[in-house]
């Protein structure tokens, strides 16, 4: 499909060079891509690569876009499987769609990311219990665990991340017992961050809008400045900031049927102070 058919501004073929700021969790991720993309060398010294990763952090840092990015680093497909909707309050069935989400991963012939998002649910869900030693007795964390633990034996192809905005409540139960090798926070941007993000953010849009001469950013546009002036703001908020901005240009446009002037510095200021409200 051509880019601008894709959907969601294109996010389908994010790699990790897109992600800003998060130095450290790339290059893990780059680390996990290499080790994936070479199991004959794993193999040969007995090595086992990352089969779990557990991404941690608030809302909007970028923890799906970190799993989309490693499937397409992999040549592989993401996987998205929103964990609450595999939770049901019938005693059992729980354990059934865990039990056939991991089947079917069992049979992919393809590099695939099995992610589950809001992770944490697995272990609040109501079915949790603590036993007489104070350990969670979770039957829908016990099936996921002994799932995890064959998966990378019966499907190399696949490899699990889990995301969560509460890793507190993760840690209890799945985290303790190894099944996922990597756990990475996922933090707020800072300054640098933010305008390392707004750096990348455009300088995607412009490799898609601006052809043909068409201009979509004023030259005055400085993501340090920007960065300055949106402390707490996270990546998805300036992903909405230009969403925003983008569509008030167009508006116009389709409105009075002549182009705007691009958009500059006062609106992506403005665009910004309105996602923050
Ligand atoms: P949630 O915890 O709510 O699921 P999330 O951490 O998974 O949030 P994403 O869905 O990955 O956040 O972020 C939404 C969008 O915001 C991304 O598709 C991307 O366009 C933008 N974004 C977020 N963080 C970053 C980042 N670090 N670098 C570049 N873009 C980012």
């Amino acid at each position: 499909a051509a880019a601008a058919e894709l959907p969601d501004g294109g996010s389908e073929s994010v790699r990790l060079d897109d992600v800003g700021g998060l130095e450290d969790v790339v290059a893990q991720f780059r680390d996990v891509a290499v080790s994936f993309r070479h199991p004959e060398v794993m193999a040969r010294w007995g090595a086992t690569r990352p089969q779990g990763i557990l991404l941690y952090g608030p809302p909007g840092t970028g923890k799906t876009m970190l799993a989309r990015a490693l499937a397409n680093e992999i040549g592989g497909e993401l996987r998205e499987i929103r964990t609450p909707e595999i939770l049901d309050k019938w005693v059992g069935n729980s354990e059934k769609n865990i039990q056939r989400i991991f089947a079917d991963a069992r049979r992919l012939r393809h590099p695939t990311v099995l992610l589950f998002d809001e992770f944490d649910s697995i272990i609040s869900y109501t079915g949790a219990a603590f036993d007489a030693a104070g350990q969670m007795i979770n039957a829908v964390a016990g099936i996921f665990k002994q799932e995890m633990n064959t998966l990378i034996e019966h499907n190399p192809n696949v490899i699990v991340v889990a995301t969560t905005n509460f890793p507190d409540r993760v840690d209890a139960s799945l985290i303790r017992s190894g099944r996922f090798d990597l756990k990475l926070s996922v933090p707020p941007p800072g300054p640098q961050a933010r305008a390392d993000i707004l750096t990348k953010l455009l300088r995607r849009l412009i490799s898609r809008h601006e052809v043909g001469g068409f201009r979509l950013f004023a030259d005055d546009v400085d993501v340090t400045a920007l960065a300055a002036a949106s402390t707490g703001m996270t990546g998805a908020d300036f992903k909405e900031a230009l969403r925003r901005a983008q569509l008030d240009k167009a508006m116009h446009e389709a409105r009075h049927g002549t182009p705007p002037s691009p958009i500059t510095q006062a609106d992506l200021l403005a665009a910004i102070r309105a996602v923050r409200v």
